[in-house]
């Protein structure tokens, strides 16, 4: 298994090996390879709606550093909008995967499903304007938004 050395908060030197994920009841499997291009809450109204809570923590990888283990047959894709196309088990309806057009040669995959260690913090939050109005965000990290969900915005 491929593996990085990278250092934690403290300083000290760590592996990092592959994530491992999967859905809830098992049936997909799928595995990462280091680095991820991005770890974001996102808050856009689809992620909100589609998944049934407050925002959405996805990571990003590069399409080659993506591996599905099990369950291609049970996968079922569902169009969001016309250049977006996201991924859920048949069976126990997880919320998977996230390709689009707009980010050509990435999975997005949602880290709630990440089931191997994962010490990564998220590092800011996306389409922050679409944040449902009853819930209140107290961290310091990045807030982007507008009309892309990516523009920097001050409030
Ligand atoms: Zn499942």
């Amino acid at each position: 298994m491929f593996s990085i050395i990278a250092r934690n908060e403290r300083g000290v030197l760590m592996e990092l090996k592959n994530l491992i994920g999967q859905c809830f009841c098992g049936a997909i499997k799928y595995e990462v390879e280091r680095p991820l291009k991005f770890i974001a809450h996102d808050h856009c109204s689809i992620c909100r709606r589609i998944s049934g809570a407050a925002f959405v923590t996805w990571a990003g990888t590069k399409e080659n550093q993506f591996k599905l283990l099990a369950g291609a047959d049970n996968i079922s894709s569902f169009k969001t909008t016309a250049e977006a196309e996201r991924q859920f088990c048949k069976t126990c309806g997880s919320h998977l995967f996230f390709r689009s057009t707009r980010w050509p040669d990435e999975v997005h995959f949602t880290v709630a499903t990440v089931t191997s260690d994962f010490v990564d913090q998220p590092k800011s939050h996306v389409f922050f304007s679409d944040k449902a109005k009853w819930i209140d965000i107290h961290d310091e990290l990045p807030r982007y938004g507008g009309k892309t969900g990516v523009e920097p915005i001050n409030e």
